[in-house]
């Protein structure tokens, strides 16, 4: 099991939460501890040599093709800075203010979210909408951390219902004293319009709600989906 950071919730699929090698700094080094870029850069190298070995098994000859000859350093850069960055970074430190008596939904929507599934290696770009309601002597957070949460659990291999829960339960605990949490994710998986069944236009929506948002005859759900729709 590779997630000290009080943040990642893998509880299955442990290959998705952060990077075995981030995982092993953290644990001796505290939760705030980051790679180093020669760090990163080891990883990508030996990466790279896998990547190119991957190329061979699959009968390419990379090597004596100039637009493929660098092509396993720069798949794994990809990897590394950004299609699977979530895994190499931790969140930094939360800022958080008074909610000052506010009582109602913050909610941002329309989050960009680009992703990867881990089954199949294929991109998953969407949208997240996210909203919470600060205890009115709690505390509010500024509005970008909630997408750096999306960029954080979203750049890995994932599937979109543990991305969704994995959102939910950062927001859950960057915000404070929070009365409930609502993610809600919308998206289109490249391993079901590229591959397999090949359908383009299929979109996959998951919501995940606590704490007021599930209370019986409330509103907060309803006004929810309206944000959303907005
Ligand atoms: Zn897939």
């Amino acid at each position: 099991m590779n997630k000290p950071h009080s943040l990642e919730l893998a509880t299955a699929g442990y290959a998705n939460g952060i990077s075995t090698q981030l995982a092993a700094k953290q644990r001796q080094d505290g939760d705030q501890a980051c790679l180093t870029t020669d760090e990163k850069e080891a990883i990508i190298a030996e990466a790279a040599q896998h990547f190119g070995d991957f190329l061979t098994a699959l009968g390419c000859n990379w090597q004596q093709d100039p637009n493929s000859a660098d092509t396993p350093r720069r798949v794994a850069k990809a990897y590394v800075h950004d299609l699977w960055r979530g895994r190499y970074e931790s969140l930094s430190e939360v800022t958080s203010f008074p909610s000052d008596g506010y009582n109602g939904q913050v909610f941002e929507g329309n989050i960009p979210l680009t992703s990867m599934c881990s089954h199949h290696h294929q991109a998953i770009l969407g949208l997240a909408h996210i909203a919470y309601i600060p205890h009115q002597d709690g505390k509010v957070v500024g509005l970008s951390k909630l997408n750096r949460i999306v960029e954080q659990c979203s750049r890995r291999g994932t599937i979109q219902e543990q991305m969704t829960l994995a959102i939910h339960h950062a927001v859950d605990q960057i915000c404070e004293g929070n009365v409930g949490v609502a993610v809600m994710i919308t998206a289109e998986h490249h391993c079901v319009s590229c591959r397999g069944v090949k359908h383009t236009g299929a979109t996959m929506k998951t919501t995940q709600f606590s704490g007021d948002y599930l209370a019986q005859d409330t509103a907060y759900r309803t006004e929810f989906y309206e944000f959303c729709r907005a």
